[in-house]
């Protein structure tokens, strides 16, 4: 384990240090804003800050470059705080110790917030180095990107002057992004209307564990299976063989996360028992087969339950399973320029039976074209209108829809191939980026977003690799070196 100091470039590297001293969970980014702001202030840079917290530093262009088009930089300056259970660590008040180690930089059982650190960084040294070459800059930072990116949709026209917009929070060196997915949710409500149990009855608690998931956004076309979706195929199926009742079906968590668990628990006769344990082993059979190779971990379990008082109302539960059965999960669409690019997807992510007032199916929907990720979401609606579900649309944001005549892309595409002898791939990414609200406010905006190479963000593991962080930093000076003049 080495320190930071010892990793080129050095300035880039300090300043990613001193970053990490800052506790920055979302919403509660007051520190690390203060310490932005007292960093113009130390280098008489003009600045601005908006209601929400956004901050923009300006920083005037160096000699002869003063006709150059203005750059807008960009990064957020929160960051997700995740830790292993065993970790003593307070985002609120500690520090993170990052190391560098067999080429990459990363610390022990917390995220490290290269994402979006390290773009914080980039942009200070541009700021602060006057050996850099470049036009009139505009450094934007953002609030809380992480939870709700409301540091972008709340941004107000007039804030920013640039027409070009270097976003500095993607992940993989080596990609130019060009767009990315807008985002709906679709949730759907159905009151609870009960029966009571009838005599001799058993109950079963009944599972469905083990699948892979991950985000919505990223793995939606890598993880084919839902637990929701194989625990309702379930039910269908045994609602016509043994017309149970069914008093509980929980699965399901976030909403940007496939769900991984499903259960739920269900009333049969007595004398059903025994055929209704071996019709569930068969189906489990079937699925475990037609699974194998895409979800080896995929596990059923059956054990008997307390026999609850009472169960939903049978046409409830009927319009339910069918509800769900119907309801689309996964890819929608295949981008038709970009190859493995998904441009359309819908994630059933969650059901809940709340108080049992109340069940909650939640989804989300994404694209990077804005009228099919309405499209998909009116289907979603659809289907549950049908089943007299209540449905609410939520937590709308738009995407970034890809214009391949952009300027910076081609002047970056050149730049890379100039430096690093390669063609850089050009992609559209299916998560959220800020791009997608700023270009809502900026319409003409011309945008890009490329970084270093960072695995595992959001988790414990994130780690950020130095090479590629040099590649990132020399093509970033590279493009800001060739702008052209208005
Ligand atoms: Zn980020």
């Amino acid at each position: 384990m080495n320190k930071l100091s010892e990793i080129e470039p050095v300035a880039l590297w300090n300043y990613f240090g001193e970053i990490c001293k800052i506790p920055r969970p979302s919403k509660k980014e007051g520190k690390i804003l203060e310490y932005i702001i007292q960093f113009a202030k130390n280098h008489n840079l003009g600045y601005k800050q908006d209601k929400t917290g956004n901050v923009v530093i300006h920083k005037p262009a160096t000699p002869g470059k003063e006709k150059t088009e203005t750059v807008i930089l960009q990064s957020h300056v929160d960051m997700v705080g995740e830790k292993e259970q065993h970790v003593d660590h307070d985002f609120n008040r500690d520090p993170i110790h990052p190391f560098f180690d067999q080429g990459w930089v990363s610390t022990k059982g917390t995220t490290l917030g290269a994402d979006d650190g390290i773009g914080i960084a980039a942009q200070l040294v541009i700021l602060e180095n006057s050996e850099i070459e470049h036009g009139p800059i505009e450094c934007l930072f953002t609030v809380d990107e992480e939870s709700g990116m409301t540091g972008a949709s709340n941004l107000k026209p007039g804030f920013l002057e640039g027409k070009i917009l270097i976003n500095l929070d993607s992940e993989d060196e080596g990609e130019l992004f060009i767009g990315c997915a807008g985002g709906i949710d679709t949730v759907a409500r159905f009151p609870i209307k009960t029966e009571p149990v009838r005599e001799k009855t058993k109950a079963y608690h009944i599972r469905v564990s083990g699948l892979q998931g991950g985000h919505s956004g990223d793995e939606i076309h890598k993880s084919p299976a839902n637990a929701i979706k194989i625990l309702n195929r379930f039910l269908w199926n045994a609602d016509k063989e043994f017309k149970p009742g069914l008093n509980t079906f929980n699965g399901g968590n976030l909403r940007n996360a496939i769900p991984r668990d499903a259960e739920a628990v269900v009333v049969v006769g007595d004398k059903q028992g025994p055929d209704f344990e071996t019709f569930f082993q068969v189906f489990a059979g079937t699925v475990k087969t037609e699974l194998k190779d895409a979800e080896p971990n995929l596990t059923f379990g059956i054990k008997l339950a307390d026999v609850p008082v009472s169960v939903i109302n049978k046409k409830l539960q009927n319009r339910l399973f069918n509800a769900l059965y119907s309801c689309p999960h996964g890819v929608i669409t295949w981008n038709q320029d970009l190859e493995g690019l998904v441009e359309t997807s819908t994630n059933l992510a969650s059901i809940h039976f709340k108080e049992f007032k109340e069940i909650e199916v939640v989804t989300s929907q994404r694209s990077s074209v804005d009228s099919a990720k309405k499209d998909i979401a009116d289907r979603i609606n659809s289907v549950f209108t049908l089943a007299d579900a209540r449905i609410e649309h939520s937590g709308g944001y738009p995407g970034w829809t890809p214009n391949r005549d952009s300027e910076i892309l081609r002047i970056t595409q050149s730049s890379y191939k100039r430096l690093f002898r390669k063609n850089p791939l050009v992609r559209v990414i299916h998560a959220g980026l800020e791009c997608g609200l700023i270009l809502e406010k900026y319409p003409d905006l011309d945008m890009i977003s490329f970084g270093p190479t960072i695995k595992g963000a959001h988790t414990p593991g994130e780690k950020i690799n130095v090479r590629s962080t040099q590649k990132f930093w020399k093509l970033l000076l590279d493009v800001l070196r060739n702008i052209p003049e208005s």
